[in-house]
């Protein structure tokens, strides 16, 4: 066979993993397979340049970069949608549509996915380009981002026309979404505030190579173009699944408004069990030869409609706007409300963002606002009914000075939140970094929690988390609900903590963005905090799964001077600050590319040991059974349901013994 043969079929074949994997959820292999294949790829396609293309599955890594995105004026027009919202709504919209076409209506149901449009162009069955939806009329190019989405086709399949635009939304699931968010509260970050904002600013970052982390997805749901030898809108779904688009099963084509409604009903309800979010449910007429007589208004076709599904929402007064400040300085407001009932639980408070979003909607202390429960996790104030601002009512002034410590609030340009930069000085941040230190999946320090470090703080005994290694029992006795015996507690819980393995300490430092995985990844890059400090932004980059957001962030933690200082003191006190010499020896590659889920009760080592011999021999430890698990590790009293999912996804078990034998133990 000749390379370009070789490249050919093996570019076929990751397309097909790819599809099976991410548009039909049923894989054919593993993913270490589908590595294997993709390393394969890569290296030829180093090695033979002459046969470069742009749709070739290697490209879905990403690592291209775009630094600014060309605008693109759309060949045909991204309109947005009227909306509706009662049934009165829809037998008018109905009444309209009778006027302007002749014969029976029929309409087709789609759900309406909240995220960010996109329209992709194909030729030949190629992904030309993918562009934003902009104004409707432009918008970006966002081709190199949307190529790391993995339920996008680069290339079709089937019977598709030559040429055509195909839209369709890009939406983060719950579950990537809450995943994403973890993980930045782990590593000291504001956690986005929902699924759609994330998905709309992932198209537009810089490097792809960020995009194709994320767990974002492609859900189609109209073509457009010229001569498609298509008639309805409900068999152009159909069309757009066969040649291995995306397009939820969901849609419905129904012969009446009775019909619509019976689907809105059933979907306003069963929509909180899909895994992404919807905010309604788009009704078009299925005949694109009626879809064609009815046209468009100047905004939105006169043959679709939306249908907005109500958010859960009630009013309440809003006592007072106050500020928190977090462990990084950022600031946020809170409302604090008359509580109230909403979708089952009591509200008490509700973010309200930041400055600009209390302009926004202008509101003030003592306002009746209204406050919904929508996708995000933590309500939020919607609006505020005007007619009952009681009359001495005064707009809100944000807040200048940081509530704690009194400085100066200050607000990066481009950014909306407002940050107090007295990291020095204020007493939440410089608790909030402590906190975090001695946290469980840091320092782990017993007899220590977060109140007596704040009061620790506030008595002047301690000013950062080294401090704590130069406490004495004498000190900490007077304290408040101190007694000898809990001061004895705390003394040996901090000496302990000295025996804490360094990946643990890395986390525990509070380095923006390294959380618990970047740290281990880190330590056994680097096995030493001098060789980590002594890395450069490139050598960081060039380790595994290190983005650029990381090594800037690593780089500007060390180059600080006070840190610098912080982590001799913690040497000279004896935290670990090397990798032990016997994880060091037990370091093992045997594992390498594998995925273990562990559940049980074990009788050789424990659960976390167990996890601890999966990474230090190369494996990684995931919490769910996917098809991308390689091996379930199951003990004792195992849950019956992860045993199904296992059995169900034909993934193979091992028991502890031969987990042990298989690394050699
Ligand atoms: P709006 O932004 O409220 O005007 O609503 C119009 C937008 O709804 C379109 O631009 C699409 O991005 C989005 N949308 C989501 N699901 C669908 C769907 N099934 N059909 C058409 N548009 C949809
Ligand atoms: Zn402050």
């Amino acid at each position: 066979m000749s390379i370009e043969q070789q490249i050919n079929e093996l570019r076929e074949e990751l397309r097909q993993h790819n599809y099976n994997y991410y548009v039909l959820d049923a894989p054919t292999i593993s993913d270490y397979e589908f590595d294997v294949k993709l390393k394969e790829l890569q290296a030829l396609e180093a090695k033979y340049p002459e046969y470069y293309d742009a749709n070739s599955p290697t490209l879905r890594v990403g690592g291209q970069i775009t630094k600014n995105f060309e605008t693109i004026v759309h060949e045909h027009r991204m309109y947005s949608l009227d909306n509706s919202y009662s049934k009165e709504d829809l037998l008018d919209w109905e009444t309209r549509i009778k006027k302007l076409v002749d014969g029976e209506v029929q309409y087709t149901c789609e759900l309406k996915y909240d995220g960010a449009s996109i329209s992709l162009t194909y030729e030949n069955g190629e992904l030309i380009k993918a562009v934003t939806r902009g104004d409707g009329i432009q918008g970006d190019n966002v081709t190199n981002n949307i190529k790391t989405i993995k339920s996008v086709p680069l290339k079709l399949k089937g019977d598709y026309p030559p040429k055509f635009d195909i839209r369709g939304e890009i939406v983060l699931p719950h579950e990537g979404f809450i995943k994403m968010n973890e993980e930045r509260i782990a590593a000291g970050e504001e956690p986005y505030a929902n699924p759609r904002n994330t998905a709309s600013g992932s198209l537009k970052l810089q490097d792809s190579a960020e995009v194709a982390k994320r767990p974002l997805e492609c859900l189609l749901y109209n073509i457009t173009g010229n001569n498609l030898g298509i008639e309805t809108q409900f068999q152009s779904l159909e069309k757009a699944r066969a040649w291995g688009f995306k397009v939820p099963e969901v849609s419905k084509l129904t012969n009446s408004i009775e019909e619509v409604l019976e689907f809105v009903n059933h979907w306003d309800v069963e929509r909180h069990n899909l895994p992404y979010e919807t905010d309604g449910v788009v009704i078009k007429v299925n005949n694109l030869q009626q879809q064609e007589e009815l046209g468009f208004t100047s905004k939105a076709p006169r043959w679709a409609m939306a249908y907005k599904f109500k958010a859960e929402q009630v009013a309440t007064r809003l006592n007072e706007i106050t500020y928190q400040v977090g462990r990084t300085g950022a600031i946020t407001p809170v409302a604090n409300l008359v509580p109230v009932q909403l979708a089952g639980t009591v509200v008490k408070r509700a973010s309200l963002h930041n400055a600009d979003q209390i302009a926004k909607l202008d509101i003030r202390e003592g306002d009746e606002v209204y406050v919904e429960k929508g996708g995000e996790i933590i309500p939020k104030i919607v609006g505020v009914n005007f007619t009952n601002r009681p009359e001495d009512s005064i707009p809100t002034v944000y807040a200048s000075n940081c509530p704690e410590c009194g400085a100066p609030l200050e607000r990066k340009e481009g950014e909306a939140q407002h940050y107090c930069p007295n990291d020095n000085g204020c007493l939440p941040q410089i608790a909030g970094r402590i906190q975090h230190f001695i946290s469980r999946k840091a320092m782990d320090i017993e007899g220590l929690g977060g109140e007596t470090v704040t009061l620790l703080v506030k008595e002047g005994l301690i000013k950062s988390y080294a401090d704590l290694y130069m406490l004495t029992k004498e000190e900490v006795i007077p304290l408040e609900r101190m007694a000898e015996k809990s001061a004895e507690n705390l003394i040996n819980g901090i000496e302990k903590s000295k025996e804490i393995p360094f990946e643990r300490v890395l986390f525990a430092l509070g380095i923006r963005y390294v959380g618990e995985t970047v740290a281990k990844k880190l330590v056994r890059h680097y096995k030493t905090i001098d060789a980590l400090m002594a890395a450069t932004e490139e050598d960081l980059v060039n380790v595994d799964e290190i983005g650029i957001k990381i090594a800037e962030s690593v780089i500007e933690f060390f180059a600080v001077q006070e840190h610098q200082e912080l982590i001799s003191r913690l040497r000279v006190y004896g935290v670990q600050l090397e990798i032990g010499a016997e994880q060091l020896a037990n370091q093992t590659d045997t594992l390498q590319g594998l995925t273990f889920v562990v559940s049980g009760v074990f009788h050789r080592v424990s659960r976390n040991e167990l996890k601890k011999l999966i990474e230090d021999n190369g494996g990684k430890v995931s919490s769910s059974i996917s098809s991308k698990t390689s091996y379930l590790v199951a003990g004792d009293k195992m849950g019956p349901s992860k045993l199904e999912k296992a059995n169900k996804l034909g993934i193979e078990l091992l028991t502890e013994d031969a987990f042990l034998t298989k690394i050699g133990l």
